[in-house]
C-alpha cells in the first residue's frame, strides 16, 4: 500500500508553482506516514494495478521506515551508499534528492549517500505534463554491529515461587538459575516480561523487596519489564482502548520499581500476544518502548502477531529485521525463533539461514516463553533450557554480541 505523492498538476504549474511548498510536502509526508497505518488492505498494490502501469511516480526501495546498515549498502566516507529504485512515468526526467536517475522503461534508480541518522528521500519526476514527487524515510544504523537480543514472555510462576518458598537467593529458584549459567557462561542478556497475578492468588504486591540488593547487583544482565495483567484472557489488548494497556503497564512498573529498584526496571519487548491498537504505540514510546517484537506472520489473508500493522508493513517485516514507525518512534523487530517451539536439533537450522540473507543477518531477536520451564505446566519441555544454550551459544560462536534493544538504536550506540 502506496501513499505515493500524484501529479502536482497543470494547475499548480500555472500558479508559477514548479515545486511543492513546504506545508504541501509536509501534508504529503504526513499523509505517507500515517495512512499507513490504515485502511491499508484495501489500497493494497492488486486492484489499483503497479505503479508502471499507472504511470505513476514511487520509490520502491528502499521501503518507508527502513533500517540500514552496512550489509544494506556500501559504507563510504562520511556515510552509506544505498540504491534508490522505483518507476516513474516512462520519459519523465527523475531526481532522487536532486541527483539524476538512470531510466529504463517505467524503471528508475539511482545511489544516494545517508549521512544522518534519519533520511528522507525525495524522488521527483517531470514530464511535459507536470511534476510528481514520492517521499520516504529510512533510518541509517550507523553503528551497528551484528548483536542479540534475548526476551522471555508470560512470566509469572518464579515470582510466585520466590515469594511463597523464601529463597536465601533469587537464584535459588532454578527458573532464575538457568538465565544466570547462561549469562556466566556466555555474557548473555534477558528481559523477562512479567503479569500482575498468576490468577490463583498471587499478585506482584505480594513479592518481597527483600532481594532489592540481588536484583540491582544483576541489573547489567537480568531485566524485568511489563508483559500483561495475567496471562488469560487471550489477546488481551488486541482491540483495548491504550488508557487500558497502559494502566496495566504502570501498575506492573510500580511494583517492579518496589522490589527490583529502577535499574532491573526496563520497558517491554513485547505486550502479551503482540496484538494492540496502533493507537497505543505513542503512549508506550512515552513510557519508554523503543522496540517492539513480533512474529509478522501471515494467518489467512492477513498478518497476526503484529501489532495490527497493516499488510504490507508486516510482509516487509516478515522478511526484515527491523522497520521503523515515525509517527511513534517505535522499531519493530522480526522475532527470529521461538525456542518453545523449537526443537533442540532446529535450533541451528532455523538460525543460520537469517545469516545468510543481508536483511536478516544483522540482529537477532531471540525469544521463549516462561511456562514451558515448569515441570507443572502440561506442555513442559524438559529440555528448554539446553535449547537456549544451543541459540546463545550459536550466536556467539558467530559473533553475535548480547546487546538489550531499548538502548540506542535496537542495542548499537545511536
Ligand atoms: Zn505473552
Amino acid at each position: 500500500m502506496r501513499i505515493s505523492t500524484t501529479a502536482i498538476n497543470n494547475f499548480n504549474q500555472a500558479k508559477g508553482e514548479d515545486h511543492m511548498n513546504q506545508e504541501q510536502m509536509a501534508r504529503r509526508y504526513f499523509l505517507r506516514t500515517t495512512a499507513l497505518g490504515t485502511a491499508a488492505v484495501a489500497l493494497g498494490a492488486g486492484p489499483i494495478g503497479s505503479a508502471a502501469e499507472s504511470g505513476r511516480l514511487q520509490i520502491k526501495a528502499p521501503f518507508h521506515g527502513a533500517v540500514l546498515n552496512r550489509r544494506l549498502g556500501k559504507e563510504v566516507a562520511g556515510g552509506l551508499e544505498i540504491q534508490v529504485s522505483g518507476d516513474a512515468p516512462a520519459g519523465a526526467r527523475v531526481t532522487v534528492n536532486n541527483i539524476p536517475a538512470k531510466r529504463a522503461g517505467t524503471g528508475f534508480d539511482t545511489r544516494i549517500v545517508l549521512k544522518d541518522k534519519e533520511t528522507d528521500i525525495v524522488a521527483v519526476a517531470e514530464t511535459a505534463g507536470g511534476h510528481s514527487e514520492d517521499r520516504i524515510r529510512v533510518v541509517w544504523d550507523k553503528n551497528s554491529f551484528p548483536r542479540y537480543r534475548f526476551s522471555v514472555d508470560d512470566n509469572s510462576f518464579f515470582l510466585r515461587d520466590i515469594a511463597r518458598k523464601k529463597y536465601r537467593s533469587l537464584f535459588d529458584c532454578f527458573y532464575l538459575d538457568v538465565f544466570r549459567k547462561l549469562n556466566k557462561k556466555y555474557g548473555a542478556k534477558f528481559v523477562l516480561n512479567i503479569y500482575y497475578t498468576t490468577e490463583d492468588g498471587f499478585t506482584l504486591p505480594q513479592f518481597p523487596d527483600r532481594y532489592k540488593g540481588e536484583w540491582k547487583d544483576n541489573s547489567d544482565w537480568l531485566k524485568l519489564a511489563f508483559h500483561a495483567h495475567a496471562n488469560m484472557p487471550n489477546r488481551p489488548y488486541e482491540d483495548t482502548p491504550p488508557e487500558k494497556l497502559i494502566a496495566d503497564l504502570d501498575k506492573v512498573n510500580e511494583q517492579i520499581l518496589r522490589f527490583a529498584g529502577p535499574e532491573t526496571l526496563t520497558p517491554p519487548t513485547v505486550i502479551h500476544w503482540g496484538m494492540t491498537r496502533t493507537t497505543v504505540f505513542k503512549p508506550l514510546y512515552q513510557r519508554g518502548v523503543r522496540v517492539l517484537s513480533g512474529l509478522f506472520r501471515l494467518r489467512g489473508e492477513k498478518y497476526d502477531i503484529n501489532y495490527r500493522l497493516d499488510n504490507t508493513r508486516s510482509e516487509y517485516l516478515s522478511k526484515h529485521d527491523a522497520l521503523k514507525d515515525f509517527e511513534s518512534g517505535i522499531v519493530f523487530s522480526l522475532i527470529d525463533i521461538v525456542c518453545n517451539n523449537t526443537p533442540i536439533d532446529r535450533i541451528v537450522p532455523t538460525l543460520e539461514p537469517l545469516t545468510k540473507n543481508p536483511n536478516t543477518a544483522e540482529i537477532m531477536d531471540l525469544f521463549t516463553h516462561e511456562q514451558y520451564f515448569w515441570p507443572f505446566y502440561r506442555r513442559y519441555i524438559p529440555d528448554h533450557a539446553q535449547r537456549l544454550d544451543a541459540a546463545i551459544r550459536w550466536c556467539t560462536e558467530h559473533g553475535y554480541k548480547p546487546v538489550l534493544f531499548h538502548e540506542g538504536l535496537l542495542g548499537a550506540p545511536a
